[in-house]
């Protein structure tokens, strides 16, 4: 009989969405470790206006996203107000002597990286039993506005939004799919996904496109790019947490099946390039095809095996890093969480524990 499965099915999703929220709250951060981690910033703040006075240091990543977890890194960037600063490279050495020289902190300047930043860290103390990881960068304005942009699709949806990322970053470090430089993918990666899922694949859509809405009044191209980036969206929250009702009621329980389900069945991984902006699109459009000559391209050919568009550096491939072998465990990854909730345990909290193994 059909119906009674479908019973069993409905219950088990919806006590399956209630221990998602149980298990996620008790990850979340605490106020004090969020207050310690701000004092911090303004610390390192008060420290690096006495090389460049005019400057702010400023959070960027999950600290300011709104997916943070309990003891996530810090992620800051300083912006220097003043035209004529320092190069990058030179700042990243002199706060590197000046905050070995001030703090407790172990610091690790990398003044000739790509991008240059100086690490940070602190070890474990009764008040930070996991120490602190922190990374300064500089300018770095892009990842500032993207920052933003999360932040705002968390803000519209925070309980299914959030519940679903905030699992979902928990599940891919317990997994060991989370090291974009071995091969796998990084959480900013993770959190695109996951954006991509709800605006662009669930109908009706969960989130809508908040860079493909119309603003509210007309906007000029130099308050809307950064260099040749068009990092315009619709930042509006409060209007937006008023107006905007989905029409998708499904629960987050759900919803991340349905997640799983996608990415490990439907999504075209050999053609297609996620893009929270404009949707699916192809590898071809963007130049990001990996059948290339394959002695010519080996190194595009490695990068583009998984494509997911930078909502605004859109020549940017996020997914990179993704390796050939690194595609296939994210693969079988998606497949065993799928494989899991369909087979459905007796008890929903069975099946957390199963998928986060
Ligand atoms: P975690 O809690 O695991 O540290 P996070 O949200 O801080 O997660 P990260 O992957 O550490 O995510 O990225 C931090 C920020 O750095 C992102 O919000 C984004 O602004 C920027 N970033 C990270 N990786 C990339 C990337 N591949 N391309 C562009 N920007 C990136
Ligand atoms: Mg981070």
């Amino acid at each position: 009989e059909p119906s009674v499965p479908r019973a069993s099915r409905q219950r088990f999703v919806q006590e399956f969405s209630q221990c998602l929220f149980d298990f996620v709250i008790q990850l979340l951060p605490t106020t004090e470790e969020l207050a310690v981690k701000e004092d911090v910033r303004k610390l390192l703040e008060r420290l690096i206006r006495t090389i460049e006075p005019d400057s702010r240091l400023l959070s960027f990543g999950s600290t300011a996203n709104g997916f943070s977890l309990r003891n996530s890194d810090m992620d800051l960037c300083c912006l220097i107000d003043s035209d004529e600063r320092l190069a990058a490279s030179d700042l990243v050495t002199m706060l590197g002597d000046l905050l070995e020289r001030e703090t407790k902190f172990h610091v690790k300047p990398l003044p000739h990286a790509r991008i240059p930043i100086v690490k940070l860290s602190l070890d474990p103390s009764p008040g930070l039993p996991l120490g602190i990881a922190c990374d300064i960068g500089f300018e770095n304005r892009l990842a500032l506005e993207n920052t933003r942009l999360l932040y705002c699709y968390a803000m519209i949806d925070p309980t299914r939004v959030r519940t679903m990322v905030l699992f979902l970053k928990v599940w891919c470090k317990r997994r060991k799919i989370n090291s974009p430089y071995k091969g796998t993918l990084s959480s900013y990666g993770y959190v695109l996904l996951v954006i991509y899922f709800l605006v662009h694949v669930k109908n009706p859509p969960v989130l809508p496109n908040l860079q493909q809405m119309p603003p509210l009044r007309p906007i000029s191209p130099e308050d809307t790019h950064i260099g040749s980036y068009n990092t315009w969206f619709f930042d509006d929250i409060d209007l937006l947490r008023t107006r905007w009702a989905s029409a998708n009621t499904e629960s987050v329980g759900q919803l991340l099946i349905d997640f799983f389900k996608y990415f490990a069945r439907d999504f075209l991984y050999n053609t297609g390039v996620a893009s929270i902006r404009a949707g699916l699109i192809k590898k071809e459009s963007k130049g990001w095809q990996n059948d290339l000559d394959p002695v010519r391209y080996k190194d595009s050919r490695e990068r583009n095996r998984f494509c997911i568009e930078d909502p605004f550096e859109a020549d940017f491939n996020v997914a990179r890093c993704v390796t050939k072998d690194g595609l296939y465990l994210l693969r079988g990854e998606f497949m065993r969480a799928s494989r899991i909730l369909s087979t459905r345990p007796e008890r929903a909290i069975v099946a957390i524990a199963q998928l986060c193994e």
